[in-house]
Formats: C-alpha cells, sequence, structure tokens
C-alpha cells in the first residue's frame, strides 16, 4: 500500500537518501494529518500518498524505525524517546523538532508531503509554521480526522501489526485468514506496546491535553478541515478525497 519510496530520507535521517524521489505530480499537496490515536489516520496517509504521490512522514515511523537499530548506534536523545514511546508517553518537543529539522528536504520534496503524527503540541506547531516559513513552503490544508472516544479505544486495544511489511489488522474488524499471521507475507503479528490498555489511557490524556488544542491552531488560520472517522477505510477515504476537491 506504501508508495514505491522507500522513505529512507525521512526514516533514517542523516545523509540517508530514498532510492526513488517522488514524481512531481501535477498538484503537489502539502497536508498535516490530525486525529487521536486510532481514529485511522496512518491508513488514510497511505491512501492519500497513493493517490497524490506525496511522501507520508509520520513521526512515529522514524521512533519505530530507530527501534530496529544497534542500540549503541542510537544517539541518547533517540534512546530516551524510545522510552517515553513505550509508556505511551509524548516525546520532548526539542527532541522530535531536532529530528524533523534535521530532515527538512523532506518537506521541500516536489512530490509534496503528509505529516502525520507531527505536530502534536502548539509548541511544536508553531515551530513547524516557523520552520516551513523561512523555507517558503505553505500547508495546504489539515485534515482533522474525528471520532468518539468508545470507539477509538476498541479500534486500538484491537490491532495487530506485522513487523515484516507494517500491514495494520484489526483482530475483529479486519481479522488476518489465519489468527496471528499476516495475510501478505506470513509475519507474526504483534500488538504494539503502546497499544496496550495502560498506555492508551496514557496516550489519550496527553492527546486531549497537548494535541487536541492544535485543532484551533489551524482553526484560526483558515487550514483546518474536518473529517468524520467512522465507516470503513475506503468511506473514510472517498470523504477525503471529496474534501481535498473542495480545497
Ligand atoms: P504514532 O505512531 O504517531 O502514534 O507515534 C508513536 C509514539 O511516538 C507516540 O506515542 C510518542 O511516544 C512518539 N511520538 C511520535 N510523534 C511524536 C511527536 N510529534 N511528539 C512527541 N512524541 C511523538
Amino acid at each position: 500500500m506504501e508508495t514505491k519510496n522507500d522513505r529512507a530520507a525521512w526514516l533514517m535521517g542523516g545523509t540517508a537518501q530514498c532510492s526513488e524521489a517522488p514524481q512531481k505530480p501535477i498538484l503537489a499537496r502539502r497536508l498535516v494529518l490530525l486525529g487521536a490515536p486510532g481514529v485511522g489516520k496512518g491508513t488514510q496517509a497511505e491512501f492519500l500518498c497513493e493517490r497524490l504521490g506525496a511522501c507520508h512522514l509520520s513521526t512515529g515511523d522514524i521512533f519505530r524505525a530507530a527501534k530496529t537499530q544497534d542500540p549503541c548506534q542510537r544517539t541518547p536523545a533517540l534512546t530516551a524517546a524510545l522510552d517515553y514511546m513505550k509508556k505511551g508517553e509524548l516525546v520532548p518537543d526539542e527532541t522530535v523538532l531536532a529530528m524533523v529539522s534535521e530532515r527538512v528536504a523532506c518537506l521541500r520534496c516536489q512530490g509534496g508531503f503528509l505529516l502525520d503524527g507531527f505536530p502534536r503540541t502548539v509548541a511544536q506547531a508553531e515551530a513547524l509554521e516557523r520552520l516551513l516559513e523561512s523555507e517558503g513552503i505553505q500547508l495546504d490544508a489539515v485534515l482533522s480526522y474525528e471520532l468518539p472516544l468508545d470507539q477509538i479505544i476498541s479500534r486500538l486495544s484491537g490491532r495487530r501489526t506485522c513487523p515484516g511489511c507494517k500491514a495494520v489488522f484489526h483482530v475483529d474488524a479486519l481479522p488476518p485468514k489465519v489468527q496471528g499471521v499476516c495475510d501478505h507475507c506470513g509475519g507474526k503479528l504483534y500488538q504494539r506496546e503502546d497499544d496496550r490498555p495502560e498506555s492508551i489511557r496514557v496516550r489519550m490524556e496527553a492527546y486531549e491535553k497537548l494535541t487536541s488544542p492544535l485543532a484551533q491552531f489551524y482553526r484560526s488560520r483558515n487550514l483546518l478541515v474536518s473529517i468524520l472517522a467512522h465507516g470503513t477505510p475506503e468511506e473514510i477515504f472517498s470523504r477525503t478525497m471529496a474534501t481535498l476537491r473542495t480545497q
């Protein structure tokens, strides 16, 4: 489902380069995706990447990629970040901002971008605004996916992920053909540490306190677009595209 681009420049940072830069689309979109954990932003980001040709820039994916690195290669800030992540807490703004600044070339990419999971606090949104301004880049829209809390919790606690191809299943809503086994690559499905009940509670509290004020931040800049996140991923995607056509 991901675009052809391996997103090496985003996931690895430093001097890493993508094996193939995205083609320049007729209309490059520069979007931010907002929404509580579990509303299905990641899936929508993948659909959008396919359709728009932009890269899926998820800060959570940077941390998950770092987990697979040799621990001796990680900076102390990254090691500390992974501890926050494990508990479901937000990583400190300075660490996240340093990572994103180091990857500013991804924001300049001719294919456009879809930021997912960043910004997550008003301080991050302000820093992103300054960074984009200094690069002469403008956001096109901030898509805010909305769903009631009980549905979010049920989505998160039943989610299972494939460590190999990153496919996502759900024990009730989207079960794999064989329990615990990925339909696509045969990988052994697992529950992300931060999808466990104790972490979900911490993540939802962090979201309410720190991330939900971002809706107002972007509304005041006329960038916020609300999208109902109930129904199948395809239905949510149709709603998203209908919304983007009016932008
Ligand atoms: P996600 O995949 O976006 O849900 O991110 C997984 C985890 O990574 C979060 O629960 C945080 O611990 C950390 N994280 C990702 N992005 C950010 C961010 N922008 N600010 C702070 N922490 C983040």
